[in-house]
């Protein structure tokens, strides 16, 4: 996102006539890195990419408020009038409404992608948390949508079969973050597993 708005800035700037040295992007950050599942060379060049284009990293730093005009983290302020908040996807409201055991509306499932509480019920996509081999929950993404479907349709017609249904494994064929329209990093898994970085 950061890319982006930075690229677009001096067009924004001469748009709606906004005064361009009183722009200043911090990203706030509450890990203790960014781009977490980046090999640590390819966040260094996203990172100081943006940095030499005057954008402020704030990392360990968790945001407790937001108000008029400042963002909180704990007793540091940042003053802004423009927040662009954009701390991850959650799970729907409708699964805690309709009385699953659940964690930000996302239901933990079995490693075959059913639910704890009914074995015959298969809950997949943003609002399943599906366990990963380093004891956390997999990310809430659209590749990790689409593998869960096709487990949970096997798994599915293997109940139907009377037959033993499959845990979940995940093979990432890559990730991508944009730097913009003409730059960025990204590790791919495809003939070999590549790590890429650089302008178009
Ligand atoms: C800004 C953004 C960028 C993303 N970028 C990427 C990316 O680059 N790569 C990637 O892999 N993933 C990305 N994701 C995550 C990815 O979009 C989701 O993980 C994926 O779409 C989850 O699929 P899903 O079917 O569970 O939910 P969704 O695709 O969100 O589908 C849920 C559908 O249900 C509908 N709905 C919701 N509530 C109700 C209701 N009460 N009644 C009826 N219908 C309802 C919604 O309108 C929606 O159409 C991104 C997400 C966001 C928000």
């Amino acid at each position: 996102y950061i890319g982006e708005l930075l690229h677009r800035l001096p067009d924004f700037v001469k748009r709606f006539n906004l005064p361009a040295e009183k722009i200043k992007i911090y990203c706030i950050e509450a890990a203790p890195k960014v781009l977490p599942m980046f090999d640590p060379k390819l966040v260094d060049y996203a990172v100081n990419y943006l940095k030499n284009q005057g954008v402020e990293f704030y990392t360990e730093t968790p945001i407790t408020e937001v108000k008029k005009g400042a963002v909180i983290s704990k007793d540091k302020a940042f003053n802004a009038n423009t927040v662009i908040w954009t701390t991850g996807v959650k799970g729907s409201h409708v699964i805690n409404d309709s009385g699953y055991t659940q964690k930000r509306n996302r239901v933990a499932v079995q490693n075959d992608l059913s639910s704890s509480d009914d074995p015959n019920e298969f809950i997949i996509g943003d609002v399943s948390a599906v366990p990963s081999p380093d004891g956390r929950f997999y990310p809430t993404t659209g590749q990790i949508s689409v593998a869960q479907a096709t487990l949970a349709a096997s798994n599915i017609i293997a109940k139907l079969n009377n037959q033993k249904t499959s845990p979940f494994t995940y093979h990432s064929l890559g990730t991508v973050c944009s730097l913009g329209p003409t730059n960025g990093v990204a590790e791919l898994s495809f003939m070999g597993h590549w790590k890429l970085k650089g302008h178009k």
